[in-house]
Parts: C-alpha cells; sequence; structure tokens
C-alpha cells in the first residue's frame, strides 16, 4: 500500500474567471506537507523490499523529511545529514519522526560526502529528486487527476531539481496526454532550469539566492531537461516577492500555508488570465496547479521575509 495519500483535487473560487477554470491538487495535504511523500514514499518502499537495512538522506528540506515520515512507517531506522544552515522548522520535524539527525558543515555538499561516509552497503540512500523511482512515485498524482475526471488545458508547477517536474510528464504521457503543456516556474536566484533551457545544456548556477530553498538546486536532473525535449514545457520566473505575496494570499483564499517554493506555481495562477506571462496561461479554461506544499516556512517566516524583500 503506497505511504502517500490520494489529495483532494478543488476547484478555486478564487482563482478561477468566467470560462477559466483554476483547479488545485492539493498536494500540501499529504501528511508530510509535500508532494514529495509520493516520489520518497515509492523509493523508500522499494528500498524496504530490496532488504535496505536502513535508509539515508542528505535533505534539510521537504525530501528529508518524506524519508524521516516513510521509514518510521516501514520499520526502517533513518539518518539525516544536514548542513548548519538547515532551518529549524524542518529540523525539528525530521527528529520529531524519530529519524538520527547529524548536523555537519557549511554546506549541502559538505553535508553530502559526509553522509557518503557513513554509507554502509546494507544503507539505502534516497535522493532528492533524480531518480526514476522519485518519478513514477509523482506521476502518481497525474493519475489521480485523470481518474477524476478532469483533463486540464496546461499544468503549472514549480521547479527545484525537476523531479516534480519528470514525475507530472510522465504522468501526463501515460495519459496520452502529449498536448498538456507544462509550465514550470522557478524564482529568479534559483532557475537552473531556465538557464538550462535557454543555454540547451545542463548549467550548474554558481549560487542559490532565492528564499525559495526547496528550489534551490543548483543544477536541474538530467531527466528534467531531456522532459523538456519530449513534451511541451514552457519555463517562467517569479521574484521571492512574488512567491512571497502568493504564499500570503493562498493562506488567506484557502486557509492552507505553503512554502515559497510553491507560492511561485501560484503567483502566476493568481494572475488575472490576460495578464499572465504565457499564451497558454492566459488560454487556458481549465488550469491545474500542484500545489506542492513545503513545511519549511512557517506563516510568521512568511511576513517576516516579505518585510525583508522591499
Ligand atoms: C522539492 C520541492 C520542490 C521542487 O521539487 P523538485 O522535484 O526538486 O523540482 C518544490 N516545492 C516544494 C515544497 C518542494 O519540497
Amino acid at each position: 500500500m503506497p505511504l502517500h495519500l490520494t489529495t483532494p483535487l478543488i476547484e478555486s473560487d478564487a482563482y478561477g474567471r468566467p470560462g477559466q477554470q483554476v483547479w488545485l491538487k492539493m498536494e500540501a495535504l499529504q501528511p508530510c506537507g509535500s508532494f514529495k511523500l509520493r516520489g520518497v514514499g515509492h523509493a523508500c518502499e522499494a528500498a524496504a523490499a530490496r532488504g535496505a537495512r536502513r535508509l539515508l538522506s542528505s535533505s534539510g528540506g521537504n525530501a528529508g523529511l518524506a524519508v524521516a515520515w516513510a521509514g518510521r512507517r516501514l520499520g526502517l531506522p533513518v539518518t539525516v545529514v544536514v548542513p548548519e544552515t538547515t532551518l529549524p522548522q524542518p529540523k525539528a520535524l525530521i527528529a520529531q519522526q524519530g529519524a538520527q539527525l547529524v548536523v555537519h558543515g557549511s554546506s549541502w555538499m559538505e553535508a553530502n560526502e559526509h553522509l557518503m561516509q557513513l554509507r554502509q552497503p546494507t544503507d539505502a540512500f534516497i535522493h532528492p529528486f533524480d531518480d526514476p523511482l522519485l518519478w513514477e512515485g509523482h506521476a502518481s498524482m497525474i493519475e489521480e487527476v485523470a481518474a477524476a475526471g478532469l483533463k486540464p488545458d496546461a499544468v503549472l508547477l514549480s521547479v527545484g531539481g525537476g523531479g516534480l517536474l519528470s514525475g507530472v510528464v510522465q504522468g501526463l504521457q501515460t495519459q496520452g496526454w502529449h498536448d498538456v503543456p507544462v509550465v514550470a516556474v522557478e524564482t529568479t536566484g534559483a532557475a537552473s532550469l531556465a538557464a538550462a533551457m535557454q543555454a540547451a545544456e545542463l548549467v550548474t548556477l554558481p549560487a542559490i539566492t532565492s528564499v525559495a530553498t526547496s528550489l534551490g538546486a543548483r543544477r536541474v536532473a538530467e531527466q528534467a531537461l531531456a522532459c523538456t525535449r519530449t513534451h511541451p514545457v514552457h519555463s517562467a520566473v517569479v521574484t521571492d516577492r512574488q512567491a512571497l505575496q502568493a504564499c500570503l494570499q493562498f493562506a488567506d483564499d484557502h486557509r492552507v500555508v505553503v512554502e515559497p517554493a510553491c507560492g511561485a506555481a501560484l503567483a502566476l495562477a493568481m494572475t488575472e488570465p490576460a495578464l499572465r506571462p504565457l499564451p497558454v496561461l492566459q488560454q487556458a479554461r481549465r488550469l491545474l496547479v500542484i500545489v506542492c506544499g513545503g513545511v519549511c516556512t512557517p506563516h510568521a517566516d512568511l511576513v517576516r521575509l516579505l518585510d525583508a524583500t522591499k
């Protein structure tokens, strides 16, 4: 039995307009607060079936939390190694799941190197975005949308390392929906997919400067760029301020708190259709938004970050 939940698919009266519906796939309501549980849960179950004795993650965000959550349900010990820069909220939630939390180094790279030194042959390392098992797990959200009887005209989602994008494209293709375009949204300072699409090859950003920390992969997975060649994928970039404002607006409109990483996609769904940046977004009669969620930014932090982003 999968570890994730079937999430609600809600038509938003706040963002819809006559003849232009906005549908929200509420991944924020997964028990650990983000879509990550779909792919990570699937990868952890596969690892358990292979006989793994421990699960490892080097994500100090929603992926690490999903591994901790999955490990607890599967009865497997979990070790998460995070750098000193990790936010207090995800650290507390990872520890709450009973995972061993190791704080090491000043950057993700150092934490990840330390994790690789701890790694035993019977351990399973769960990558945050670059693994076909993750994409297969994420694809299940499109299966649910199809089962609900909705075929969207466009899908709006956020991109970090591109695991969500890869899974959603896989899900669309499985349905035979090759004609349903995906709009992949990033924030300025974390736009590694936009850079790769422009260069037509993978690009490593020198640094991440966005508050949308869950979008902070300096380089996307190869599969994410490959998706842009086999499926209609459009790139869009919003500012941190737009993403933060969207989170606060969404909390008022739909009473759910999400991270700026999710606010990035929401920002374009909230924009009046005629003012949206891409024709596919302006014209979509049924726009599907993946509300990817995220637990790293409590409401008070959203307010504080917006004040600091004048
Ligand atoms: C991981 C994550 C993303 C980005 O997903 P990728 O698969 O890395 O592209 C976006 N939003 C939230 C809340 C996340 O946890």
